[in-house]
């Protein structure tokens, strides 16, 4: 299938989508087409195991891949999760079901995409005739980070460079990136927030000075964040996943719609939910969850898109960004797939930090969407209560999720027109991530140090501790370096020099 720019600009197949990483001007790639999964074809899929699942999707986008090819590297991909299953369904006391994503190498679900995507890119040159090396610049707000250095760590042909902001991660996420292995990978920490580390990269990657520097040392620049479409495809899988799993388990019928409640940054996770519905999956509202950054929630109430305010640190650090960069993908699709008007916005954000929408498209935002966000003891008191009451332990982000899931079908209440679908909360990382202030929601308690958090986490909740953070304790500190954002790239050619 091609792959298009929203700015317009380029149309390529999806090996180069996945390559380039970013449209050449500065839009991101969206497929020409969703490609229609009918109902024959999912009672097909019930019987699929998750690779399976992912490959028969996933070939629909990048039909010049093998497909046999394609399904043996997921197979190995999510061979590196714990348990039979990459994306187990489970069912809560109070009649949601969670989708734990949280299985994988690094413990977030960022690696149900980036172990794959290593197998997107490399394919993805041979098929497009790249001959140069790949240089992976990586702004994250804490687990993109891990997961793609965990994801290429000792990849042939592949550097990987991480950016993550100083304050702006958990104690964990930290120390598990700053001891990865590998010599083709390094991690940086910026003065600044996530959205100086994504605006450093976005820099960086628009540069043609950058880009004339890597490519006379022989790079070509691509990205891991959730702007490159081969990050957000394999998610698709996950939606689709679920909700066969709920037809195979008799919990629903073929056909009927389910809701999806989805703790929200980026706006990577929940747009793979929209995709997975565009293609005919019977999806009702996908509920966006964001924290105390409810820039979101704003656009979704009025339309305008308003990233002037206030940053706020939260311990939900993953979803704090204020400029999320695949709701791009969305504007274009609510504009009627009008690309002038999408690189008219995207260029008032960067110049004012702001845009709007129009009436008709906020009202189909709000007919695909609900939002809402919880506050920091909003969260705390969701994660509390629950464990208190089904004896399932929640991390921060997935609480934020639950407490609007919570709202959402409090608002249903009201309106008696509504319909009422089940309801699937995606659980994006392990307790055991955040430990600190997981375990503060669950006992009012502070602990220093992270590991006693864990252990204390796991005496009062007895959920088994993932192996990957273990292993964490005992391993060395390889990376140390503090930049301004302004030296982002020096510190790449200082790596790749
Ligand atoms: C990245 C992340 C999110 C947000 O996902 P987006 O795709 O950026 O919306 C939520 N929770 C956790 C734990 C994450 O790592």
């Amino acid at each position: 299938m091609e792959f298009i720019s929203t700015r317009g600009g380029q149309s390529v197949t999806g090996a180069q989508a996945v390559v380039q990483g970013i449209a050449s001007d500065g839009g991101l790639f969206v497929p020409r087409e969703f490609p229609r999964i009918t109902s024959e074809e999912l009672e097909e899929m019930l019987s699929f195991d998750y690779p399976e699942r992912a490959a028969f999707l996933l070939h629909r986008y990048f039909d010049e891949y093998d497909k046999d090819e394609l399904l043996e590297a997921l197979r190995k991909a999510y061979k590196k999760f714990e348990g039979e299953d990459p994306a187990p369904l489970v069912r809560m006391d109070n009649g949601m079901y969670m989708l734990e994503l949280y299985h994988g190498p690094t413990c977030a679900f960022k690696d149900m995409a980036l172990t794959v995507l290593p197998y997107l890119l490399k394919k993805g040159c041979e098929l497009a005739g790249i001959r140069e090396n790949l240089l992976l610049l990586v702004a994250t707000s804490g687990d993109t980070g891990k997961a793609a250095l965990e994801g290429f760590a000792g990849a042939e042909g592949i550097k990987v460079a991480v950016f993550y902001p100083e304050e702006g991660v958990s104690k964990m996420q930290k120390l598990q990136m700053c001891t990865q292995d590998g010599d083709n990978v390094t991690v940086v920490a910026v003065r600044g927030n996530f959205d100086d580390c994504q605006t450093g990269v976005k820099k960086i990657f628009t540069s043609a000075e950058c880009a004339a520097k890597l490519r006379e040392e022989g790079y070509l620049l691509t990205s891991a964040n959730s702007i490159n479409i081969g990050r957000l495809l394999p998610q698709v899988a996950y939606y689709f996943s679920a909700y066969l799993d709920l037809v195979s388990s008799g919990q629903i019928s073929m056909g009927k719609k389910v809701d999806f409640a989805v703790p929200t940054g980026n706006f990577g996770n929940i747009l793979a939910g929209y995709y997975a519905k565009r293609m005919g999956l019977p999806v009702g509202k996908l509920i966006c969850a964001s924290n105390k950054n409810n820039v979101l929630t704003e656009f979704w109430r009025r339309g305008t898109y308003e990233t002037r305010r206030p940053f706020y640190r939260t311990m939900s650090p993953s979803m704090d960004i204020l400029v999320s960069s695949n709701l791009e993908r969305l504007i274009f699709e609510l504009s009627g797939r009008d690309a002038p008007r999408t690189a008219e916005r995207m260029t008032s954000l960067s110049s004012t930090g702001r845009y709007s929408v129009g009436t008709d498209e906020l009202k189909k935002f709000k007919e695909e969407f609900y939002a809402g966000f919880a506050s920091e003891d909003d969260t705390v008191e969701c994660i509390y209560d629950f464990f208190e009451e089904y004896g399932y332990p929640m991390d921060t982000h997935t609480g934020v999720a639950m407490k609007v899931a919570q709202d959402y079908e409090e608002s249903l209440k009201d309106d008696t027109m509504s319909e009422s679908n089940p309801l699937v909360v995606i659980s994006t990382a392990s307790p055991y991530k955040f430990p600190q202030d997981v375990l503060y929601a669950l006992t009012g308690n502070d602990v220093k140090d992270s590991f006693k958090g864990v252990k204390r986490i796991h005496l009062l909740t007895a959920m088994k501790v993932p192996e990957p953070i273990k292993a964490v304790r005992y391993k060395a500190i390889r990376f140390k370096t503090t930049v301004s954002p302004e030296k982002m790239f020096d510190e790449v050619m200082k790596f790749i020099g």
